[in-house]
């Protein structure tokens, strides 16, 4: 059925088109030198954050809508750091689903960089520079499935929104996601929300994988702050802080809190293993197997501690701060735990084993600022899950679509605890690209061909769910 739909829709969208000059601008391959062209003016605009300065791409993009006829909407608690928002209008049968990408970047070491890392150096097949798998990839994809969906004319059961958002990688006044869930929260209201997240994974010049994210760990950090008499050097101390809290770091460092599956995880390892090698299956498929689990879970934690942290709240020591001179005890000692949760887990009983297990009045716990909301994961058998995967299988022929626990956090995390149902997802990258060249490394590139794959397969996802059938 819906390969058939897709058929249908595609012949309209090639067909259909009244003008002669778009039955060429519609093909793939003709969108890929605007593809191109926006994607690399978006990284050569440098939204480095602080200071972010997304207003300079947030003009470009409100120029690129003007000029197709869709009028869009600044919404900004500092105007140099303003969100920018468009909608297609549907007829209202079907809620809206939201496309969002943010529009600022991490900061460079320029010196550090092979290229300049605003140039959007074209070489050796790929896009280089800061931006180009985080976060301008996905903007690109929503900007041009957006613009494409707009220019084929069709009718739409629900509204599609697009928003680029400010503040992502650095939020501390909360420019970005916060200030539009908090404030403006109808303007991006949806059923269904497509982000960053997960991406998709190429092995021997195939994509293998293509991983969708559902849901997320949460961060809940805390300090650790021990207290003792302060002193000199030469005088041992029972109550010395920093002694206390070495000995607290060691105990909540090398605690393994109990291996927990949930809907995405389960699903994940299960579809894993189903292409994997017989030895690599073997463990997958004994993490639930009460004989073995232990002998597999002690494997991810050496050889794949992304998969390990997947299994399980996991609280890592980050930072240690203590003392002022050699010869001076100080009478405080403080550590930073960077505690990821599951989305289910139930945090003051975390606490309150992790005070029991320290074990020490003279070491309290504080908890430290929350970031993140806790949202349950989003639904594997949604209409939205069954687009992005139809959409996967089809764009990327003979791959395997597996739901995803992201270990880090992302702005999903807000829009799933006001009840929007958001899948992340990324384009095809092989493990080298992953990495060698990811996310805020200094010789972050993307595939040229994986985003123009991208952006089709953003496109025939977003149609699904949102082109009247
Ligand atoms: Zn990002």
């Amino acid at each position: 059925m819906r390969f058939g739909w897709y058929a249908s829709v595609l012949a309209f969208t090639v067909l259909g088109s009244p003008a002669s000059s778009q039955k060429t601008a519609l093909s793939w391959t003709s969108q890929q030198a605007e593809t191109l062209r926006h994607f690399r003016a978006l990284v050569q605009i440098d939204t480095s954050n602080p200071p972010g300065n997304e207003v300079k791409i947030v003009e470009y993009l409100e120029k690129v809508l003007a000029s197709d006829g869709i009028p869009s909407t600044r919404f900004a608690l500092d105007p140099n750091r303003p969100n920018l928002v468009a909608r297609l209008k549907g007829n209202g049968s079907k809620r809206p689903v939201l496309m969002l990408a943010h529009t600022d970047v991490v900061g460079v070491q320029r010196d550090k960089w092979p290229v300049d890392p605003f140039g959007a150096t074209l070489r050796d097949g790929y896009v280089w520079g800061r931006g180009t798998t985080d976060d301008k990839d996905n903007l690109t994809a929503n900007l041009m499935t957006f613009l494409l969906i707009k220019r084929s004319g069709a009718a739409l059961e629900r509204d599609v929104i697009f928003l680029a958002e400010s503040g992502e990688e650095a939020d501390p006044t909360g420019v970005g996601i916060r200030f539009m869930v908090d404030r403006h929260f109808e303007a991006i209201d949806a059923e269904f929300a497509i982000a960053e997240g997960n991406g998709a994974t190429i092995e021997d010049g195939r994509v293998r994988t293509v991983q969708t994210a559902t849901t997320e760990k949460v961060p809940r950090r805390v300090r650790l702050v021990a207290t003792g008499t302060s002193g000199h050097g030469s005088v041992p101390r029972l109550d010395n802080a920093v002694t206390h809290l070495a000995s607290a770091v060691e105990k909540i460092g090398t605690w393994e809190t109990p291996m927990r599956l949930n809907e995405t995880t389960r699903m994940y390892f299960a579809k894993l293993a189903s292409i994997s090698t017989p030895e690599q299956a073997a463990r997958y498929n004994s993490l639930l197997d009460p004989q073995r689990s232990a002998a597999a879970q002690r494997y991810l934690a050496e050889h794949e501690p992304v998969h390990y942290s997947a299994l399980r709240t996991s609280l890592v020591p980050t930072m240690l701060q203590a003392g002022i001179g050699p010869n001076v005890i100080p009478s405080m000692a403080e550590a930073v735990i960077d505690i990821r949760i599951l989305p289910d887990e139930d945090l003051p009983a975390l606490t309150a084993q992790m005070a029991a297990r320290i074990n020490d009045p003279a070491v309290r716990i504080e908890p430290m600022p929350i970031t993140r909301p806790v949202a349950p994961p989003s639904p594997i058998d949604s209409a939205m899950y069954r687009a992005l995967e139809q959409a996967a299988l089809r764009v990327y022929r003979g791959t395997t679509v597996l739901p995803g626990m992201l270990n880090g956090a992302t702005d999903m995390a807000q829009l799933r605890a006001r009840g929007v149902s958001s899948y992340g997802v990324g384009p095809a990258l092989t493990s080298d690209d992953f990495v060698q060249h990811g996310w805020h490394s200094d010789v972050e590139r993307l595939p040229e061909a994986s985003l123009y794959q991208f952006v089709e397969f953003m496109w025939t996802a977003v149609s699904d769910i949102a082109v009247k059938k």
